[in-house]
């Protein structure tokens, strides 16, 4: 056949996978979802025997086609789909803003040609031809975003922080330790879009004066690993990473240091600590790692999804991407879509919608025809909100109102079969597993906690359970030295908070 055959990135449908879009040299493509080993006959017969494909549609020999129109908009290309079993739902892709994933399942992640085509790298020519260091760090200010990897720390104030560092040498880091049970934004954005992270990077050195970079990604993600490490070749290759980059004169180089799995050490200073050879155990902060990182210098970490969303900053303008959001919440946020939703997958949606359009819009409601009861949001350290504030709009501050966090992205949702005392103690003896050990309260508070869990959801709990878990819910909180101690709890709270009745329940032997 003459076909040119194309390996795209992550489209975020994971709920349909795997996909396979022909892409006729004139006409609309189709996209085709659950694809089995015995569909690709009748594809093949479809598409290269054309006299064929409209009488076969329009007679419904292939009992099981049905086409329908998709909201596939964003390059303003109309697509249609035919659903292989079941009708993809149109407004999954439609509801989304892409930004760090702009051009899903469109573009071959490795294609450096057609990563420029689409307008990658303009960024970074606009910044060498007519941007100081300084007017850089003024428009990553201006548009107002923030850390995504959960703090949501402003990242223009972090920049001007390092900037500020005299010092000769300085240490650029993307956190891509993303450990959250249920969480994928970081791999499919390393997979996916590996040009668009460097870019961000190199934008990041140039405005902070940094000459040396790493990527740091777990271990555990191999095809992450592989592809950052093919495309930082590329961009050696092209100019877009090493001496003289672009002919600009300014240098820097990025290379990859594989993390061995711990949660820990997505905490900036634990990751430095395993950097350097060291165990991943959180330091004390001050100092922090803008003033004394990497090997004592002056260290920048980003979370990369905050490195996917600069080039767009810097290409399109400040105003642009703040005009997506609301106040205070700019830009984009990318999530992990997964649990009882019927249409999972990776998503990315403006700041600001609500929990309902999410779980509703998006995900098209709770699979089987179950109740939503519930979203887990924010990873082991985030919270449950219960499908009755699923008004609630994501983002950093009205989540934590709610008993919650942004996390890094994680967003699990959960039906009325789903026991909230469960889901705690799932979370709680992940962070428990997690937690480094350096500190008595998380060290031990996490694990007299999961005790009393354990007994609560085995039938064995009593009275006075609730309020101890509450107490030590309350110290541990406040006396863990790192986010990890500090955040454990909060599945524990939040579901106090919301679902005290199911504690209760087991506790008096009623489910
Ligand atoms: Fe380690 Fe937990 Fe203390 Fe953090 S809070 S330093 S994970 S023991």
């Amino acid at each position: 056949l003459r076909v040119k055959l194309k390996h795209v990135g992550c489209v975020g449908m994971c709920h349909q996978v795997p996909l396979v879009e022909i892409v006729p040299n004139e006409g609309e493509p189709t996209l085709y979802a659950k694809v089995k080993p015995e569909d690709v006959k009748n594809i093949i017969e479809t598409h290269f025997d054309p006299p064929n494909i409209l009488s076969r549609i329009k007679n419904k020999l292939f009992h099981f086609a049905e086409e329908i129109q998709t909201d596939r908009n964003w390059d303003g290309v109309e697509r249609y789909e035919i659903s292989m079993r079941e009708k993809p739902v149109a407004s999954f892709l439609g509801n989304q803003v892409p930004i760090a994933t702009e051009y899903r399942g469109i573009i071959n992640p490795l294609d450096i040609d057609e990563y420029q085509r689409r307008g990658g790298f303009s960024a970074l020519k606009k910044m060498f031809e007519s941007l100081s260091p300084e007017a850089v760090i003024e428009e990553v200010k201006n548009s107002g975003i923030r850390g995504r990897g959960g703090a949501g720390f402003p990242t223009g104030i972090k920049w001007e922080l390092v900037r500020k560092e005299k010092s000769e040498t300085k240490y650029l880091i993307c956190n891509g330790d993303e450990g959250d049970p249920g969480a994928f934004m970081d791999r499919m954005l390393l997979e996916s879009y590996p040009y668009r992270v460097i870019e961000g990077m190199i934008i990041a050195a140039y405005a902070t004066g940094i000459h040396q970079g790493y990527f740091y990604i777990r271990a555990e993600y191999p095809l992450a690993v592989k592809r950052i490490r093919k495309a930082l070749e590329i961009c050696r290759e092209n100019n877009f990473l090493g001496k003289n980059i672009m002919g600009t004169g300014f240098d820097l180089d990025l290379i990859i240091y594989e993390g061995a799995g711990a949660f820990v050490c997505g905490e900036e200073t634990a990751l430095i600590s395993s950097i350097e050879g060291s165990r991943g155990f959180p330091r004390i902060r001050p100092p922090f790692p803008a003033q004394k990182g990497l090997w004592g210098n002056p260290t920048l970490v980003n979370n990369t999804e905050t490195m996917a969303q600069i080039s767009y900053i810097l290409r399109e303008g400040f105003e642009k991407f703040k005009g997506i959001g609301t106040d205070g919440n700019y830009g984009t946020k990318v999530f992990a879509l997964a649990g009882k939703v019927a249409r999972g997958g990776l998503i990315e949606v403006p700041m600001g919608v609500s929990i309902r359009q999410v779980v509703e819009e998006i995900g098209g409601g709770i699979a089987n025809g179950r109740k939503f009861k519930a979203v887990q949001i924010g990873g082991p350290s985030g919270g449950c909100i219960p499908a009755e504030h699923a008004d609630t709009p994501i983002n950093y501050e009205s989540l934590s109102e709610m008993g919650a966090m942004m996390g890094s992205g994680g967003l699990v949702v959960l039906d009325d079969t789903d026991c909230m005392v469960d889901m705690a103690r799932f979370f709680l003896s992940f962070t428990q597993d997690e937690s480094c050990g350096k500190c008595t309260f998380c060290r031990v508070g996490t694990k007299r906690m999961l005790d009393i869990l354990e007994n609560i959801t085995s039938g064995k709990g009593k009275p006075g359970d609730i309020e101890e878990l509450e107490k030590l819910a309350e110290w541990t909180k406040k006396g863990s030295l790192c986010g990890l101690g500090k955040t454990a709890p909060n599945p524990v709270i939040s579901t106090l908070m919301y679902f005290r009745d199911e504690y209760e329940a087991h506790i008096n032997g009623v489910c």
